[in-house]
């Protein structure tokens, strides 16, 4: 579930700047200038909000259950922002008012930066949100984007007081918003926002069916994590470039960390094929909260593919006497697929809690909600459901299980992917 107290947040400093805004409006301002100029605050604040999302802060993924959801709200945040700035630059009055001089006007700096920063923005999200853009080639260009900010922050700063009245009370908003942005984006740009690494030794690489098995060795101390978190892994050497994020699929009590991680593009292919016992690997975490802990006693688990791991790590880590009533549907194309069943199998009769429900679609049998109306003993609605799988699976059984009237609080979803 979006937790959503990080959003009230930032819609409730939107509204306070609209309000302040309209309430103390500059003298010199026409209703147009007034009503544009508050759209240009509130692209700006939306920017500010994604960029103090990329910092990363454990704070704030108590706000936003994870870190996941935090980049799906600096996503939104940033289309927004280039949504207003739009509305902004078109609805704002490009004729003087009378009796201002357009000579002394004209030095102002205003005009270009903002169209610059337009510019940019626009192009940034473009690229920002194409997914077919190698990640290692996609993750430097959006880091320009910083420079967007400073455009943007140097547009208003030099915007004359016809436009934009720097002292006025939105006005300070404003620069102290630019001041907080200006911190956060220099702790994200240069690298401050990730969390301390810890060095490990790789044990072991096991091959699986379309997926690998990383087991590390800590070298100093052991990763002190939760069932379902993940963690950034860096493996040190030529060609491994930056670090990709994996879910933890071991139990917190083992000596190892563990890893299952899907063959899905270069970085994953290079980890199956040529990843060698006894090679060095950062690992920076933990993050995330999909925690099943803090739901009710009944517990619906949807597993897709490789989004068994944060369960994987769960049934690893639970013990007999678990109170909660759990359905664990493991959806794989077919058998074959499904790594890790045979355990899961043997937990699942350990514990006695635990029903598990493997589906193999070569097979015609899916995850689907009328067939869990049809075959679970309780309402939909005495669930909670936790999901992680491919996303077109997670957002259908989401939408079928609010068509049923379950809450939306009583989903729990986790995106393998932050753009
Ligand atoms: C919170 C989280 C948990 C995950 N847990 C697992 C897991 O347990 N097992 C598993 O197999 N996969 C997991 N993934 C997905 C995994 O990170 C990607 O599949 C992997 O990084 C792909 O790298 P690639 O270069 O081989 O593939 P590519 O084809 O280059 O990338 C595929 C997609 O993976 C994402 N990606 C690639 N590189 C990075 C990166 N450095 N940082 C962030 N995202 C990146 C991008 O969305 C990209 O579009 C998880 C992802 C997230 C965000």
């Amino acid at each position: 579930m979006l937790q959503k107290k990080g959003v009230y947040v930032i819609v409730g400093l939107i509204l306070f700047f609209a309000v302040i805004h309209l309430a103390f409006p500059p003298e010199q301002h026409d209703r147009r200038t007034t009503i544009t100029v508050m759209l240009g605050g509130i692209a700006f604040l939306l920017m500010t909000s994604s960029i103090i999302l990329s910092t990363r802060l454990e704070v704030f993924e108590d706000w936003f259950a994870g870190l996941d959801r935090m980049y799906q709200v600096h996503r939104v945040a940033g289309v927004f922002a280039a949504i207003t700035a739009l509305v902004h630059f078109f609805g704002v009055p490009k004729e003087l008012p009378e009796g201002v001089d357009p000579i002394a006007n004209a030095l102002f700096p205003s005009v270009p930066l903002g169209m610059l920063g337009l510019i940019f923005l626009v192009i940034g999200l473009f690229i920002a949100l194409n997914r077919k853009i190698r990640y290692s080639r996609w993750r430097p260009t959006h880091k320009v984007m910083g420079l967007v900010y400073f455009l943007i922050i140097g547009h208003f700063m030099t915007a004359p007081g016809i436009f934009f009245e720097r002292f006025s009370a939105s006005g300070i908003i404003l620069i102290l918003a630019a001041a907080v942005g200006v911190v956060a984006l220099v702790y994200s740009v240069f690298g401050m926002n990730k969390r301390t690494a810890l060095p490990f030794e790789i044990e072991a690489v096991n091959a699986l069916e379309r997926a690998t098995e990383v087991v590390l060795k800590p070298i100093d101390k052991m990763l002190d994590f939760k069932p379902g978190q993940f963690a950034f892994v860096e493996i040190e050497g030529k060609g491994w470039n930056e670090p990709h994020p994996f879910t933890i699929s071991s139990a917190p009590g083992e000596d190892k960390l563990r890893f299952t991680m899907k063959v899905l593009g270069d970085w994953t292919r290079k980890v199956r094929e040529e990843l060698q016992p006894g090679g060095k690997v950062q690992v920076r975490g933990p993050y995330g909260r999909f925690d099943t802990m803090k739901a009710g006693k009944k517990q619906i688990w949807l597993a897709g593919g490789i989004g068994l791991t944060p369960f994987l790590s769960k049934v690893r880590a639970m013990e007999e006497g678990d109170d909660r009533q759990i359905h664990l549907v493991y959806a794989a194309r077919e058998e074959q697929d499904a790594i890790f069943l045979d355990e899961l199998k043997d937990h699942a009769a350990r514990l006695g809690n635990v029903t598990l429900v493997p589906l193999f679609s070569d097979e015609g049998n899916f995850a689907r909600v009328d067939m869990m109306k049809q075959k679970l003993p309780d309402p939909l609605n005495s669930y909670d459901y936790f999901m992680c799988g491919p996303s077109p699976m997670v957002t259908g059984i989401t939408a079928d299980l609010k068509k049923e009237g379950v809450s939306r609080d009583k989903i729990h979803t986790e995106a393998f992917e932050f753009r």
